[in-house]
């Protein structure tokens, strides 16, 4: 969590997230054999740092030699907007890093991805998506400390105290986690607030409290088959 402040233009893009895709698929299993054979041919879209216009680092990101153990949920603490375009989630994407990079001083983004209040999923620190697709290794993050060696690191676009997230948003962090489970073999019940680590008050109250649903919910939609959501990748 941080502040951001970003209203800068942006290019716009056909491409519409395929993002919210129905839950609850059916209770048939979804074998580990299809699930390999399926790798990076499945999951929701993720908007690249070439698509949002993303600033090189200012030093080679790390791609760590191991995959993650866990996922941490954040909010951005910034405004709930109602601006749900794709274009503000990547004008949202270009504050993060310049507030990451120019305040905070690190070589890029800090977390790995991030989810905005209208659904669209971008990628964060550089490299991010292509080893998520790869499903064996994860870049060196910045976003919780004691965490970013071993923790993907999803931003969730708004401040979730006394609000929860639009449904819509939600759905995308269901389908972002399960891909991100499904990819690196992870427990969906391994995701986690950045507060249990840290002295923070992120991901919020409400957010947080949802994290347990979130859990069941990604839980749920591995047990169906993620090609039946029609998502491409
Ligand atoms: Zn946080």
């Amino acid at each position: 969590m941080s502040s951001f402040d970003g209203d800068a233009p942006c290019r716009g893009i056909a491409r519409r997230a395929v993002v919210g895709a129905a839950l609850g698929l059916g209770s048939a299993s979804w074998s580990s054999e299809a699930r390999a054979s399926t790798r990076a041919a499945w999951g929701p879209e993720i908007f690249g740092c070439e698509e949002w216009g993303a600033r090189p680092p200012t030093e080679p990101v790390t791609v760590l030699a191991s995959p993650p153990r866990l996922i941490v949920v954040h909010h951005t603490a910034t405004a709930n907007v109602e601006d749900y375009s794709l274009l503000r989630a990547f004008a949202l994407a270009r504050a993060i890093q310049t507030h990451h990079m120019d305040t905070n001083r690190w070589i890029d983004t800090g977390q790995h991805f991030t989810v905005s209040r209208g659904a669209y999923v971008t990628e964060g620190r550089h490299r991010s998506r292509a080893e998520l697709s790869r499903g064996t290794m994860q870049v060196r993050s910045s976003h919780c400390v004691g965490q970013n060696d071993v923790a993907v690191g999803i931003e969730t676009e708004g401040t979730y105290s006394s609000t929860e997230p639009p449904a819509g948003q939600y759905q995308a962090l269901v389908a972002l986690g399960a891909y991100i489970c499904g990819q690196y073999g992870l427990d969906p019940y391994d995701i986690r607030g950045h507060r249990d680590f840290n002295t923070t008050e992120c991901p919020g109250d409400r957010l947080y409290a949802l994290l347990p649903r979130l859990r069941e919910d990604i839980a749920t939609f591995l047990r169906g088959d993620p090609r039946s959501a029609g998502w491409t990748y």
